[in-house]
């Protein structure tokens, strides 16, 4: 006798989303939006069909790095697969970084764009990654006038015309810390040249890239802006020492660059390149969010119609009260990390149209290192979860299941480590005093006495702590601030406190930081002596 299971199939993920359509009904309603309405369903429906198969074909053709040709010439061409190639025309066509620029939808651009992004993600074999470069560069680039054409490339919807854009910022010296940067610009008569060895970089067949160096003589790192080929199809002065190997991530080219006198024209002004470059983190940090809550929601879809037609026990998983909590919890917390991101999104939006108050732009600027981290840990978190949804069938690579584990992991790595991106809030709260127009913005949306007692704790323990306390809770202090804005917004979005996810997210904790109570110091020597 066969043996075999029913696979889960999934639906279009636009229409069969009644989360997201609640949403769009409060915040991008189909009367005033009639056309991206239109079109996001054709995308929900494209997203299960052909740009899924697709996607499995990128994943399964990695590319290839081809060092020399047959007569011993250095050519490093880097080959992706075609289906890989087509990712660049469809986000041309399907306007993925365009919509953000055109602004015809004034601030509501960005959450039509993201909306796009959130479906596409989970199809595209990560080719949102070169996306969220190219329109972290954009965004850069606008600002620039020089570089104006360059801008028309990048945000055109003519797949002939369309450019994606690479970010070398990581260097064997460090990622996290760029001061470490070893690359070295040297003035010509009209411009600039680099040398150095840049550790990472994805996108290596964008034609574009971003990137920093310390121009000779200075201490301070400048932005400059990088053809990598010739007319002819060259490399301009670039060697590529290897791809990397990875866990996941599988059809993006990621390699590792020698730069060897390669033609640069700065951006911004000299030595100010991590503040120029601040603009591109923004955007790529919010598109890190948009992945890890699109990976959620594809993995919650998967496991929630397998649990409909799997059987165990004599009835299928759904009606196993214990089988359905455990997704009933996945789904409240993926319904926090999904209002987060759409909430940095329209902010964003409204930022970019200058319709953006003082206080929501306060919001906006410690919102973007909270939503990363968090999104990012519990795309992790999910993604383990839904494999164990399905119990061995997980685990087997065929199933398509395990990319999702895999995918979800970088999340957490590039744009900004957990512990990097809580320093860098505390930045926002201590320098740049963005703490008020954040909590601000929390209560306005929540009369949860729970919460409101939260930012209580939240604000005591913070101006009780000194400078290393703030150090060393820093991940904590990130975690319960993102965690009380979640529990509000999901109350804004249920028009209630005590509807079952909003209440539910509430009663899973983790609303005020744990700080040491009993011995602060007590971690080093039990982590020396746990070690050793
Ligand atoms: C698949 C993939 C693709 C990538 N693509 C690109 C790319 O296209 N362009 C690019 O520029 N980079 C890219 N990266 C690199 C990525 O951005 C870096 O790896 C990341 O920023 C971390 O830097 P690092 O590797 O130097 O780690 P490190 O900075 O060495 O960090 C190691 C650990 O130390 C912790 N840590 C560091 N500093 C502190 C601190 N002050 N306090 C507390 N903890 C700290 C970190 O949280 C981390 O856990 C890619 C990485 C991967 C995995």
């Amino acid at each position: 006798m066969n043996f075999y299971q029913t696979p889960p199939v999934l639906k279009n993920q636009f229409k069969h989303d009644s989360f997201l359509q609640a949403y769009l009904q409060r915040k991008f309603p189909q009367s005033q939006f009639p056309e991206a309405h239109a079109d996001l369903d054709r995308l929900g429906q494209s997203v299960v069909s052909e740009y899924l198969e697709l996607s499995r074909k990128a994943e399964s053709q990695p590319p290839i790095h081809v060092p020399y040709d047959a007569w011993g010439n250095r050519i490093d061409e880097i080959t992706v697969s075609e289906a890989w190639k087509a990712f660049e025309a469809i986000s041309a066509k399907e306007g993925l970084v365009a919509i953000g620029y055109a602004r015809e939808l004034q601030e509501h651009s960005r959450v039509y764009q993201f909306l796009k992004l959130f479906l596409f993600h989970p199809s595209s074999a990560m080719y949102t990654c070169p996306l969220a470069m190219t329109d972290g560069a954009a965004r850069v680039l606008e600002e620039q006038p020089d570089f104006k054409a360059s801008f028309d490339h990048l945000t055109s919807r003519d797949p002939s015309s369309f450019w994606t854009s690479g970010q070398w910022m990581t260097e064997r010296s460090g990622g996290s810390d760029v001061s470490g940067t070893e690359t070295v610009a040297t003035r010509t008569q009209t411009s600039f040249t680099l040398s150095g060895v840049k550790w990472f970089t994805s996108a290596t067949t964008s034609q574009m890239a971003m990137t920093l160096a310390k121009i000779e003589g200075q201490d301070k790192l400048s932005l400059f802006y990088v053809e990598l080929r010739d007319h002819s199809g060259r490399l301009r002065n670039i060697q590529v020492n290897r791809l990397k190997q990875k866990l996941g991530t599988h059809a993006l080219p990621t390699a590792e660059l020698t730069l060897l006198g390669t033609p640069a024209k700065l951006v911004g002004e000299e030595g100010k390149g991590v503040k120029t470059i601040a603009t591109l983190f923004n955007i790529t940090r919010i598109y890190n969010a948009c992945s890890a809550i699109a990976l959620m929601r594809r993995g919650m879809a998967l496991a929630f119609e397998y649990s409909k037609v799997r059987m165990a026990f004599g009835k299928k998983l759904i009606d196993h009260p214990l089988h359905s909590k455990t997704l009933a919890d996945l789904q409240v917390r993926y319904e926090a990390c999904f209002l987060l991101t759409f909430y940095a999104v329209e902010l964003l939006g409204k930022s970019e149209c200058k319709k953006i108050s003082p206080q929501e732009l306060a919001t906006l600027r410690l919102l973007i290192p909270l939503v990363k981290l968090y999104t990012a840990k519990e795309g992790v978190a999910i993604a383990s979860e839904v494999i164990e949804a399905f119990g061995g069938a997980g685990y087997i690579e065929d199933t398509g299941l395990p990319q999702i584990l895999r995918d979800a992991q970088v999340l957490a790595i590039w744009e900004g480590t957990t512990n990097v991106l809580s320093l860098d809030a505390q930045r926002a709260i201590f320098k740049e005093k963005s703490l008020g127009g954040f909590l601000a913005s929390v209560k306005d949306k929540t009369k949860n006495p729970q919460v409101l007692a939260s930012i209580d704790t939240i604000v005591a323990k913070m101006t009780a702590a000194d400078e290393t306390q703030l150090n060393l809770h820093a991940r904590e202090l990130s975690f319960a601030l993102i965690r009380v804005l979640g529990a509000a917004l999901l109350e804004e979005h249920y028009s209630s406190q005590s509807s079952y996810a909003p209440h539910r997210f509430v009663e899973l904790g983790l609303l005020s930081p744990a700080f040491f109570e009993h011995d602060p110091n007590g971690f080093q020597d039990y982590i020396n002596g746990a070690l050793t």
